[in-house]
């Protein structure tokens, strides 16, 4: 006899013995019962949740010789042929092979055409996949459908369906089923089929199916088929370990044994996204019907141990990488290399990448470092080591005094030697032949990454001149002749070791080369803007107006992490509005922030200036300048 699958087997042939979606259920069931069944129904859910099961439960029923209480009897004819897939009264298809305007032309020519049944139900799988021309097609069909016919259109992506269908249908919407519902069903399966399996597996096809009754039921058919799960993949929980650790060889050798076993790279990204997600939610209090106990267990091992920062990142990074693997020709480089620049962040200059290393430097000051740090003292000898116009990254990273007290951390962030391209190599073991979709990838992240670390000197105001204003005097205070021209070369690529507070000084002569460090998306948003005081640590940024001020809110992170970088100190940033800003006629005693001092409101519009737009750098000159005469402004379509 031909092996029947367990999906298959236990696919449910009526509404009662359908597992969960009661209220779906329901109202099927009593409008079968109440003989007002609809002339069409949108059932949407995640795949392997009975959408195609309940639409042919729905056409059994309404075509049954002896249907009882809205069940089909499931002996006559015609229950029999809908479960063997040969009855004339049910017609499929899949929408997102049919898709085309003519394949729905050929299905529709033949709606109002009888049927051997009372009903004639017409199944459209995926239905968000049809083009738009079969859509008007189908549109005009269910405008006035004939008496006989239903359409039940079935959907992963509800909101894809466009709305003049939606709108008709009446909309069911299936879910996932709880993981202790799941287990309960799949103990039954066990039971009902007799399989020889050990109940440890419960958990762990359940936790594979996600929710999905198709899913689980697949998985528990290859426990059976493999005899069973003696190769447990833990590689998410060591993966886990290895994140919480920062230890990149244990990284890649939980990958190494996975893959040994059998396991496919893609599973093992998946898996550890879905143990990066449960952390993330037990961190955040947010408890899901979907975990099982064991996945409690490990999430609340690992909630403690792993910031938010670090599990949103872990999450883009391996998300990320899972959508590369789909083309990547070997899929194990793009694993092996998320989890090498999520275990080695200094292997990662992306600004996500920043911020998780500065809030991990952030705890570990607060865990171990308090009793060593003496913040006064370092404060001290910060100050008298910086005139107060210098520019702090050129003093040496590695300060003597009470700053090296504080290099721990730095053992894992050595310089880099260039752009991101030192990450694709590390895997160890691995020649270095990049994937077409990694170099494009990497391609990516170069041109995203702020310019100052992408490209080596960060520009100095030396190679972009500020902008000429009418009326300003370009050969007063200004900051270019104070910075030295050897600065580019003297930026660190990676976080500076020493940790000085910042000084009102040093940041206003710097505030340019800061600005820059920022997407130049983010930077030309902070023309006229200055930096107006240093209080107990939080740096006061004005703003020449309160519209301004609230437009650049959401940027504030930036400008910290652009400090951070710049000032290997990580500092609040407040911004303020300073009215007296727009009133002052020129730069007056606020000269370290000259040449991004506001410029009188009414000068903006005069800006434009054609030697700016050849000057700009690196080709998009007029956007950059559109976007900076209108501060907030924000670039809806580039072409
Ligand atoms: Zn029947």
């Amino acid at each position: 006899m031909e092996y029947q699958s367990l999906y298959r087997r236990y696919r449910p042939g009526r509404f009662d013995a359908v597992r969960g979606q009661q209220h779906v259920v329901r109202a099927l069931r009593n409008a079968v019962r109440e003989n007002r069944v609809a002339h069409l129904y949108l059932l949407s859910g995640p795949r392997g949740t009975g959408k195609t099961t309940l639409a042919r439960i729905l056409a059994k029923v309404l075509n049954c010789e002896n249907p009882v209480d809205g069940e089909p009897c499931g002996l006559c004819a015609s229950c029999k042929s809908v479960e063997k897939g040969t009855s004339f009264d049910l017609h499929e298809l899949d929408a997102a092979s049919n898709n085309r305007v003519d394949d729905m032309r050929d299905l529709l020519s033949k709606v109002a055409l009888g049927t051997p049944g009372r009903t004639k139900v017409y199944l459209l799988d995926e239905v968000h996949m049809l083009s738009s021309g079969a859509e008007n097609a189908l549109l005009k069909t269910l405008e006035e459908p004939p008496d006989h016919v239903i359409f039940v259109l079935a959907t992963t992506e509800p909101h894809k369906v466009v709305p003049t269908i939606r709108s008709r249908a009446q909309h069911l919407e299936l879910t996932l089923l709880p993981a202790d519902e799941m287990a309960e069903h799949v103990r039954w399966v066990i039971e009902d089929a007799s399989l020889d399996v050990g109940a440890d597996i419960v958990s762990h096809v359940v936790r594979v199916g996600g929710g999905s009754v198709r899913d689980t039921l697949s998985a528990l058919d290859q426990v059976v088929a493999a005899g069973g799960i003696s190769h447990h993949d833990t590689s998410s929980s060591e993966l886990l370990e290895a994140l919480a650790e920062r230890d990149a060889g244990r990284a890649v050798a939980a990958i190494a044994e996975a893959l040994r076993i059998g396991r496919d790279p893609r599973v093992i990204g998946e898996a550890f996204l879905g143990v990066l997600r449960n952390v993330l939610l037990v961190s955040l209090g947010a408890t899901s019907t979907q975990l099982t106990e064991a996945e409690h267990e490990q999430a609340d091992v690992f909630a403690p141990r792993l910031s938010a920062a670090t599990l949103t990142r872990a999450l883009e990074v391996v998300g990320t990488a899972l959508v590369d693997m789909r083309q990547a020709p070997d899929p194990r480089v793009d694993l092996e290399v998320a989890l090498v620049r999520l275990t080695k962040p200094a292997a990662d200059t992306t600004l996500a990448s920043l911020a998780e290393r500065i809030t991990h430097l952030e705890r570990q000051l607060a865990e171990g470092d308090r009793a060593t740090a003496a913040p006064t003292a370092v404060r001290a000898a910060a100050t008298t080591a910086l005139p107060a116009t210098a520019v702090p990254t050129a003093a040496p990273p590695a300060t003597a005094g009470p700053a090296t007290e504080l290099t721990a951390p730095a053992a894992d962030t050595p310089p880099r030697p260039g752009p991101s391209r030192g990450a694709r190599d590390s895997p160890p073991g691995r020649p270095g032949r990049p994937s077409p979709a990694s170099e494009a990838r990497s391609q990516l992240e170069r041109t995203n990454r702020p310019p100052a670390r992408s490209e080596a000197p960060p520009a100095s105001p030396a190679s972009i001149p500020p902008p000429a204003r009418p009326g300003s005097t370009p050969s007063s205070t200004a900051v270019p002749t104070a910075v030295p021209t050897a600065v580019p070369t003297a930026v660190p690529t990676a976080v500076p070791t020493a940790v000085r507070p910042l000084e009102l000084e040093a940041i206003r002569g710097d505030w340019d080369a800061v600005l820059e460090a920022m997407p130049r998306k983010v930077r030309v948003r902070f023309s006229g803007v200055g930096v107006r005081e240093v209080i107990d640590g939080t740096v006061v940024v004005a703003f020449p107006n309160e519209v301004h001020r609230s437009r650049c809110e959401e940027f504030r992170l930036d400008v910290e992490v652009a400090l951070a970088t710049r000032f290997g100190t990580r500092a609040p940033v407040r911004f303020v509005t300073d009215e007296t800003a727009t009133s002052r006629a020129d730069g007056g005693e606020r000269a370290g922030s000259a040449p991004y001092d506001a410029p009188p409101e009414a000068e903006a519009d005069d800006v434009i200036d054609l030697a700016e737009l050849t000057d700009a750098p690196r080709g998009g000159g007029i956007i950059e300048q559109l976007t900076s005469a209108f501060p907030g402004a924000e670039l809806v379509d580039g072409d």
